[in-house]
């Protein structure tokens, strides 16, 4: 079989597209070679080795070793010199490279073929003892290193020591004589470790560093590299042999490498630097400051070392074709390394180079408008998860930090403020304009008023699908949970980590997106929505076909989500509207209330709060499309349950301490996520339905009028699994919509539909969808439905997850992916059930999978109408939809 295949020698016989066999680095020289660019001559030991060579237990096929053979010997006619001559002797340099890259692989050799006679060749051919030696014991070093595994700081020590007494502080210092001091000193320590001498043959060095390639594949910190970014182990890596060329043959030579745009704000512009007389990645290694290639990044740094613009204009000038060149082929930005010796420019690499957001943002703009790339190209160039780091405040990088401890990163972006420890005094921080975060051994929604008053939570308890992760999520709230080195006594209202003791009113830092705890007043980076972003997004709306709504419960949320461009509203839900302080307490009265007209008193007095609240959502969405849910949590959690709150409650609500303890008795339950909620309460309590249904339709009319766009609201009835229940509420909403069209003299135009959140609505879907009367749209909670679809529990599944995550049961959190062949069934056997009966049956998701690209992926693929995600993740679910499309 065929291993070896030839670059830039007199045939170059791999192109850019075979970086299965080749490696990346590998396509990539065959590819430099045949645009014609010069590249040092060398062949490509295929990953068809790296296979063989595991299947045989680790040993190299018998057949490769003539075909490296007459490689070496084609290379070296090429360059005029020959493997192992000590005249005149051919070094090349083995460099590992798979089909991604992959830091945890061997490490690249330079200089091989180099021993204590060939050196003496390279003198004699290079005139230049210094240089000669130099190489040589850069080779020793890096052999000793990587293919001995003798550690390297044993070489940095000679070095050290030997400057230190010869009060030498650069390496340039050092002269031809030292270096072979160092090498003779090199060589007794490698001895000593291995018990054998240097290798001076120079076949057995160049098998030595082959094997060793092949054989980094397996070591532990590759296979933590690949299982880490889900590199399959079988892929293998591809090993190249290239002659050398030297950058540290003096001051006509140098090393360098070059992005052909700047890879952190993306402008069009040669970013890179370069070193005279040095080799390898010198550059990279810091041994000497490195000069700029451009007069520009010179002028700008304020360094007074030339530019190589300046330097050598010709070289300057042929090195921006090669890179117009590169990106042209590669229709992406490049990262580049080359090799200047003796005034002959050398192309050593070329890869698509890495780079934040903002400037992968502008790239894929910039190329899109340069033609170079399609604007499809464009949308799919950005990883649309990291949007997420454009929509929150960020930690400044450059400000100094102290960090108190660490917690998970639930909800991203940064918060300063002073420490509160009650959701009231949160609050009333706000209202004075004081910044708060809300410091909470875990969080409830009674504390929903106080979380979004603060400008970031944290908590000691509770994982990433914790209440406090996923409302902050909602809310956009940068939120640190299960910080569990937390100390806190709320009573003394006291945090003390560690040794570190704070009160109320102390300043902290979370970083929502890290985790991190920090002490004080951190600078902070505001969020920018820069023009790329905006083009980007505006491109990726027109390839979607799938639409993005915002779960939104506030004028506030409303306003947000218009920011970041909804099509609507997919989940209002009522219930947070009545957290708020002077709202809870009508609320509590309506459940305290001894019978239904006193249920309905209070109800009376909710009414025009909710139409309020319904009149300024429907303005500020002008007539797109909004769905209102229905009441949906037990009505406990709208009460009291400590002591102290119980008597204040009793008070204002005017009864007994006891008669409210005892309605809260009541009302309590073992298991109330399966409980007394959603529609149940509203087929018990009917006239809670009819005050919600007559507030959204008295809101719409009023807000149709003021703004000439008329509203068309979707009632959701949730939790329903009977065609029975369905029925019921729709009449009562039915009932009211007919007496509001008499009362006003209009006619409405509304829908009725159901949230589909249970397993046995997904199956019976047809029934609850079927003629004129039934579902008119269908939203999956797919909150609901997966913890119910998995019987595993949400708020209590962590340790859970945990275990199976670990055991390799799991892969991913069903609550942020969802479990696309399990649940993600439920959701296909909804939608198909539902528009048997019911072909243009409107079909949405609402639960935290909408935000989440691969999910988002499977519902494009399910052929849902839309999904609805918390504002801040608008943006992320426009591009992940339009990446599904595309
Ligand atoms: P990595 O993947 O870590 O970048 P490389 O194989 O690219 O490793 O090599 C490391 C350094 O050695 C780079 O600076 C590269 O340009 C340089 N290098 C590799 N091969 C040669 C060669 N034949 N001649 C000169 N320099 C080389
Ligand atoms: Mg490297
Ligand atoms: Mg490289």
């Amino acid at each position: 079989p065929r291993w070896v295949y030839l670059f830039g020698a007199d045939r170059t016989d791999g192109d850019a597209g075979m970086k299965t066999l080749l490696g990346g680095k590998g396509a990539n020289l065959a590819e430099m070679a045949n645009l014609g660019l010069p590249v040092p001559p060398g062949f490509t030991i295929s990953t068809d080795v790296c296979t063989a060579y595991y299947e045989a237990g680790r040993k190299l096929p018998e057949s490769l070793t003539p075909q490296v053979d007459e490689a070496l010997e084609t290379i070296g006619r090429i360059v005029g010199a020959k493997f192992g001559d000590t005249d005149n002797p051919l070094l090349v340099s083995v460099r590992s490279g798979a089909r991604a890259s992959m830091p945890g692989m061997m490490d690249t050799i330079l200089n091989l073929g180099l021993n204590d006679e060939t050196v003496e060749g390279l003198v004699r051919r290079s005139g230049d003892r210094r240089f000669a030696y130099d190489s040589y014991r850069r080779f020793i070093q890096m052999y000793a290193d990587i293919v001995l595994g003798v550690d390297h700081g044993v070489f940095e020590d000679i070095l050290e020591t030997f400057k230190n007494l010869n009060s030498m502080q650069l390496d340039t210092e050092l002269t031809a004589d030292d270096w072979l001091e160092i090498i003779e000193s090199y060589k007794a320590a490698i001895a000593d470790a291995i018990d054998r001498p240097f290798p001076q043959d120079t076949g057995e060095q160049l098998w030595g560093a082959i094997s060793a390639v092949f054989g980094s594949w397996q070591n532990a910190r590759a296979k933590t590299y690949r299982f880490l970014h889900g590199i399959p182990d079988d892929w293998g890596t591809a090993v190249n042999v290239q002659a050398m060329v030297f950058g540290n043959m003096g001051e006509t030579s140098a090393t360098g490498v070059a992005f052909t745009r700047n890879p952190s704000t993306g402008v069009k512009e040669i970013f890179g630097e370069f070193l005279v007389n040095a080799q390898g990645e010198d550059v990279v290694a810091g041994i000497r400051t490195p000069q700029h290639l451009t007069e520009a990044a010179r002028i700008e740094a304020g360094s007074n070392q030339p530019s190589l613009e300046a330097l050598t204009p010709g070289m300057f000038a042929e090195l921006v074709a090669v890179f117009d060149k590169l990106e042209t082929r590669y229709r992406d930005m490049q990262d580049i390394e080359f090799t200047i010796q003796d005034g002959k420019l050398w192309m050593l690499q070329t890869r698509s180079g890495k780079r934040t957001l903002e400037a992968a943002l502008r790239i894929a703009v910039e190329m899109a408008e340069e033609g170079l790339i399609s604007r499809e190209e464009a949308v799919m160039r950005v990883n649309a998860a990291d949007l997420d780091q454009l929509l929150h405040p960020t930690i400044d990088p450059d400000s100094e930090k102290n960090v108190l401890t660490n917690g998970l990163p639930a909800s991203p972006g940064a918060a300063v403020g002073e420490i509160v420890f009650h959701a009231e005094d949160a609050e009333a921080a706000k209202a004075k304009g004081i910044d708060v975060i809300l410091v909470r051994v875990e969080t409830s929604p009674e504390d929903i008023h106080g979380m979004h008053a603060a400008a970031g939570i944290l908590t000691a308890r509770g994982g990433m699908t914790s209440h406090a992760a996923v409302v902050a999520r909602g809310m956009g709230r940068p939120c640190v949970s299960g910080a569990s080195a937390l100390q806190i006594d709320a009573r003394a209202r006291t945090l003390k980590i560690g040794s570190t003791l704070l009160k109320e009113g102390d300043v902290i830092t979370i970083d929502g997106s890290t985790g991190q705890v920090l002490h004080g007043r951190v600078k902070m980076r505001q969020p920018e929505m820069s023009g790329n972003f905006g083009t980007l997004m505006s491109w990726a709306d027109e390839f979607r076909r799938l639409g993005v709504r915002a779960n939104a419960d506030t004028p506030r949320d409303a306003e947000q989500s218009r920011i970041f461009g909804a099509d609507g509203i997919g989940l209002c839900r009522t219930e947070h509207m009545f957290f708020e302080a002077d709202r809870i307490l009508a609320m509590r009265e309506m459940i305290c209330a001894e019978d239904e007209e006193g249920r309905r008193a209070a109800l009376d007095r909710i009414l025009p709060m909710q139409r309020g609240d319904f009149e300024q959502l429907f303005e500020t969405m002008a007539g797109l499309p909004i769905t209102i849910r229905l009441l949906d949590p037990p009505l406990h959690e709208f009460l009291p349950h400590e002591g102290s709150e119980l008597t204040s409650v009793a008070e204002a609500l005017d009864i007994s301490v006891e008669k409210l303890r005892a309605r809260v008795r009541e009302l309590s339950e073992f298991n109330p996520m399966l409980g007394f909620r959603g529609c149940r309460i509203a087929i018990r309590y009917p006239e809670i339905t009819e005050m919600q249904a007559r507030a959204v339709f008295e809101a719409a009319i009023a807000a149709g009028k003021k703004t000439g766009a008329p509203v068309k609201p979707e009632i959701m009835i949730p939790l329903v699994i009977y065609r029975r229940e369905f029925d019921i509420l729709a009449d009562v909403i039915r009932g009211i919509a007919r007496e509001v069209e008499a009362e006003h003299g209009v006619s409405l135009d509304y829908e009725i539909g159901t949230m589909v959140e249970l397993p046995r609505c997904a199956l019976k879907a047809d029934e609850i969808a079927a003629g004129e009367e039934g579902a008119a749209f269908f939203s999956f909670g797919t909150n609901d439905l997966t913890q119910t679809c998995l019987g595993l529990s949400r708020d209590d599944g962590g340790p859970i997850l945990q275990t199976y995550t670990s055991a390799g049961i799991l892969e991913m959190d069903p609550f942020v992916s969802i479990d696309v062949s399990g649940v993600g069934e439920l959701v296909q056997i909804g939608t198909e059930r539902g528009r048997r009966v019911k072909p243009d049956l409107k079909i949405g998701i609402c639960g935290e999978h909408a935000g989440d690209e691969a999910s988002i992926r499977f519902f494009h693929e399910a052929g849902l109408d839309y999904v609805s995600c918390s504002p801040y993740r608008l943006p992320v679910a426009r591009l992940a939809a339009a990446q599904a499309a595309l």
